[in-house]
């Protein structure tokens, strides 16, 4: 890009862009991109920065793969796009099918929507429909455990974490959800049957109220990056089924192998009863997401009155994105990326272990492909995003977590230079 239109570009952007959680009067710095290949992402002047970011999840093949292009030029040529009421296609037959291949066991049904948000939107109205047509109305709220994330919109809001979740800015408006302590055992400890008491307790009390309970399986996300026992979603799974509550998985950040599983639920061999993906499902192309339910949800919705499951955005089903989609997971399918996930779990442990010894530390942690330095004190995003920047890596911290979730086809040296890059920014923070 031109110096002068960069410049332009974002003075433009800064007066009149919304960017994610920022003010708009004073906002954080925003860096041009021009293109991206790769685990490479290039800026307007010329820089290069290793991705250690995935674009919050989804890049799981890196950028410009050739095969997702090619899939979405092919599909280009047919259509981009056409309504799902009355009509369908291959490629949205296609995708099912290889999604259904992928997910656990036991899930049958599939509604595709525009983004991770409305994917949890349509599996708490599953939910609800499902309480409806059963003739047990009252059961219609959810419950959660803290530091999750699900979502921006409404409801899925309403059971992300209440503190970094903003809870207080909408009380009174937000529907009024469950929530217990997050798991505290840790993924890999040992388990101990006392961490499960706070949701037992909650579901054995309010079962009658409760439609489900919806969580992130084995790795919270964005509500606060922690990693807990699978032991936990067994039990979780076996009181759901004893007091006739659905479970509801969100994996739209986990699914697609970034645990070191295909999803998360394997960790702990549980079939959630709808099962929520999004992010990587399209290889970070295109906004897109899909909802998982089994046969019996299914059908005692579609034995209510009304038998109609009541949804159906413009856009359900785009050609172009379940093209994109079932190119990415052909990629998984044809040249499983779980052994190279292994590597790079083991690689990014011995890269970010010596930090655990830092002052200004509190925790490192490591799973699949995701590895996470937890401060002691919340991090300032400007500066140490500017110093990423310096260092030649993309990494966006948030509160005080510092973390890298790379593209799955990250090479040993170029990891290397992330974490060694992590390491040193870092190092200077006090
Ligand atoms: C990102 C995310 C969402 C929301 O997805 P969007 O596509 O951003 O709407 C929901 N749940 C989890 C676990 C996520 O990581």
């Amino acid at each position: 890009m031109e110096p002068e239109t960069l410049s332009e570009l974002l003075s433009f952007d800064r007066e009149h862009l919304w960017h994610p959680y920022t003010s708009m009067a004073d906002p954080l710095p925003v860096y041009p991109v021009a293109r991206a290949e790769g685990v490479w992402i290039e800026l307007g002047d010329g820089r290069r920065l290793i991705d250690g970011m995935s674009s919050w999840w989804s890049a799981v093949h890196g950028y410009n793969h050739p095969a997702l292009n090619a899939a979405a030029q092919a599909q280009l040529r047919e259509m981009s796009h056409v309504m799902f009421g009355g009509f369908t296609h291959r490629p949205a037959v296609d995708l099912a099918r290889r999604l259904l291949r992928l997910a656990p066991a036991g899930l049958e049904k599939i509604f595709y929507c525009d983004s991770g948000s409305v994917a949890v939107e349509v599996a708490v109205k599953m939910a609800m429909q499902y309480m409806y047509a059963q003739g047990t109305p009252q059961k219609n709220t959810l419950a959660t455990i803290r530091s999750g994330y699900h979502g921006d919109t409404w409801h899925a809001m309403s059971v992300c974490d209440p503190v970094t979740g903003m809870h207080s800015l909408f009380s009174g408006r937000l529907p009024i959800q469950h929530f217990v302590p997050r798991p505290e055992v840790r993924f890999g400890a040992e388990w101990d049957e006392r961490d499960f008491a706070p949701m037992a307790e909650l579901l054995e009390r309010h079962h009658d109220t409760l439609a489900a309970v919806i969580l992130e399986p084995v790795v919270q996300g964005a509500g606060g990056m922690w990693f807990y026992h699978p032991e936990y979603l067994r039990r979780l799974r076996e009181a759901c089924d004893r007091y006739g509550v659905l479970l509801i998985a969100d994996e739209i950040a986990t699914g697609f192998g970034r645990t070191g599983r295909m999803f998360a639920c394997e960790w702990a061999g549980i079939t959630p009863d709808i099962l929520c993906v999004g992010k990587a499902l399209t290889g970070g192309y295109l906004s897109f997401a899909a909802v998982l339910a089994t046969d019996r949800v299914a059908q005692t919705i579609s034995a209510g009155d009304p038998s109609e499951f009541m949804h159906g955005p413009t856009f359900m089903g785009n050609p172009l994105a379940c093209a994109v989609a079932g190119a990415s997971l052909r990629l998984l399918e044809e040249n499983s990326p779980l052994p190279r996930i292994a590597e790079i779990e083991a690689l990014l442990g011995r890269l970010l272990a010596p930090a655990r010894q830092w002052p200004q530390v509190a925790d490192v942690r490591v799973l699949g492909a995701i590895g996470v330095v937890e401060m002691r004190r919340p991090v300032d995003m400007a500066t140490l995003q500017r110093r990423f920047v310096e260092e030649g890596i993309w990494v966006r911290p948030f509160g005080r977590l510092v973390y890298l979730m790379p593209p799955f086809v990250i090479r040993d040296n170029e990891l290397e230079a992330l974490a060694r890059g992590l390491l040193k920014v870092i190092s200077e923070v006090e």
